[in-house]
Order: C-alpha cells, then structure tokens, then sequence
C-alpha cells in the first residue's frame, strides 16, 4: 500500500471537482449505474462500545481526553448490550454492525477478548461485522480476523499534507501501517474522511486520490461532514458549504467505482434534501439508527422513510406518507 496519492489520479481528482455541478453529478450517476444497482443503499449502524478518555488529541473529536466536552463517557460495554443494540439494528433494516471504541491502540487482554467475543455475537445475528479500535498490530489483526470480522475501519480523516493541522499525536504513516495490517489479513477496509475541518478543496481531492490510489481499493468509504463539538478545537471553524461536500462525494464515486461510499456523520446539520442530493451524487450507504458514536444521527424511521423515497415507485411512496 502506498504512502500517499498517485500524482495522475489526484490530478483526475482535480479536474473533476472543478467540472460544472451538474456536469460532475451526471458523470457520477454514470458510473453508479454502471457499478450499482440504484435501488441498493445500504444501511449500517454504528455503536460507541466504549465512549471517551482518549489519548489522542484528534481536533473534531469529544472524546479526547484533551478537551472539556460533554460526552457521556462510559468503559467499554459488555457483550450482552452490544448485543441488544445489534438486534435492534437488524430489526431497523441495518445489514452492517460497527462498534467504536476510542482508544489509541485496543488494550491487551480482557477488554480485547471481550471485543471479539462481541464481534462473534454479532456475526451471529446474520450481520456483518466491522469494528474501530485505532492502531492494530499484526497480531490483534489476526485475532480480529480468526473472530470473524468482516470489516475494519480506520479513517485517515483528510490529505497526508493536513494531518498534522489535525491530529499531532499520531502520523498519516501510522493510520498507513495499521491498513496494511488489515489489508495483509484480507479483512475489508473501511476508510474515509471528515470535510469541514478547514482543509482546502486540494485537500480533499489529496484524500480522495488516496484512497482511490490504495490497491485494492477501501471497500467501504464513509464521508463525514464534521459535526461541531463545543470544547473541540474546531468549534468555530468555518462551515462548508454543502455542494463542496457532495461534489467530493461524486469524485468519490467516480475514482471508486466499486466502494460502498457512505454519508456519515453530520446529516443532523443537513436538509433531507441535502442527503438526497448526496444519494444522487453517488453515496449509497448512510450510517443508520439515532446516533452515530456520539454525535446524533436522523433515526431509523427518517432513514427508512429516506431509502424508501429514494427506491421505491411513486404509488408506494405516497401510501406510505404518514410514516413519520
Ligand atoms: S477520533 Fe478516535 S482516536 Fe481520535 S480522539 Fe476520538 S476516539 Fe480518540
């Protein structure tokens, strides 16, 4: 896997951000068509398996143990409750269950037992699996993979060149290791990004090269538009505007043509028609259920209701108005 971005594809990147709006939105629905059934917008659903006290001093995130937010923090969860939330999950229409943990690095012994004991569980249920627990080395990468799991994820969140803007306590290099890691134990990349973080349009394009230049590519890509937390270092930096968020998306599209590309966090900040948009640009997964490790999400029935408006005919639709 590569350090960084292939020179021609975040040049591609470019020129497609740069295209008209309407002209990048119609070159993307090409690609979906010709990749994806339309009809097919997968719903995943993500649980905090143990919220806060964070070493990292990661800009955006409440559960640095660097900043005075207020995240109700919690030790990471027995398995009889991650499996509560798993079933209600599966019975809301979520196909993947991704449990969260902020850590730097998954602790040895018990707490890491305890988190393939979920993962076994939750494979169980007839879901797929997929997990979050920062920097693995090649041993817990096999462990996780002997559990079952399915999917790792392990955001590089923005360009290599404005990580450090970011992030201090870990290097771009590492987030790199840690997906080779992953990648050498054939479990599925989940790895994507948060826009919003005052980085340029050059950096979002870097990100989007990256991820487009890794070979094989991430299976699953989540775009996050940064959600504000009071107490963060970002609280008060400048919002993006949103055709600047779903014209990354439609890039993502077209460079990753086989990625479940994912709208992730910040949907409460953005208009139903907003996340529509971002559906039509090329997304096809949203983060599914009513909070998304610790910043709200729309709720299962507005996320039913949305798939529902976006795949079903018109007649069906209407009959089903009143659902929320
Ligand atoms: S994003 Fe993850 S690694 Fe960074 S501070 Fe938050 S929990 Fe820790």
């Amino acid at each position: 896997m590569a350090e960084d971005y292939d020179e021609d594809i975040y040049q591609q990147a470019l020129f497609l951000y740069r295209k008209p709006f309407l002209q990048l939105i119609q070159d993307a629905a090409v690609v979906h068509k010709d990749n994806w059934s339309q009809a097919d917008i997968q719903r995943s659903a993500l649980l905090s398996i143990k919220t806060g006290s964070c070493p990292e001093d990661c800009s955006y995130c409440p559960q640095s143990a660097r900043y005075e937010t207020n995240i109700k923090k919690h030790p990471l969860m027995e398995v009889k409750d991650i499996l509560a939330k798993a079933k209600v999950a599966k019975e809301n229409g979520a196909q993947r269950f991704c449990m969260g943990a902020a850590w730097r690095k998954p602790p040895r012994g018990e707490q890491f037992d305890r988190v393939l004991e979920a993962i076994r569980k939750v494979k169980s249920l007839g879901l797929e699996s997929c997990v979050t627990l920062g920097l693995l080395n090649e041993e817990q990468t096999v462990k996780l993979k002997e559990a079952g799991l399915d999917y790792y994820n392990h955001n590089v969140d923005t360009s290599k060149d404005y990580y450090s803007k970011v992030i201090t306590t870990r290097k771009f290099k590492d987030r790199v290791e840690t997906l080779r890691n992953v990648r050498k134990n054939n479990i599925n990349i989940c790895c994507g990004g948060i826009l919003g973080m005052g980085e340029s349009a050059e950096d979002r394009m870097k990100l989007i090269a990256f991820l487009a230049t890794m070979q094989p590519q991430p299976e699953s890509v989540p775009i996050n538009f940064l959600v504000k937390f009071d107490g963060t270092p970002l609280e008060n930096v400048e919002n993006l505007d949103i055709l600047d968020f779903v014209r990354t998306i439609a890039v993502a599209r077209i460079l990753l043509p086989k990625a479940r590309i994912r709208l992730s966090a910040g949907r409460m900040d953005m208009s139903r028609e907003a996340q529509i948009l971002c559906l039509t640009a090329g997304a096809n997964s949203i983060f599914s259920g009513e909070v998304l490790l610790t910043s709200p999400l729309p709720g299962y029935t507005f996320d039913n209701k949305l798939i529902d408006d976006m795949t079903k005919p018109l007649d069906y639709v209407k009959e089903n108005k009143n659902v929320i």
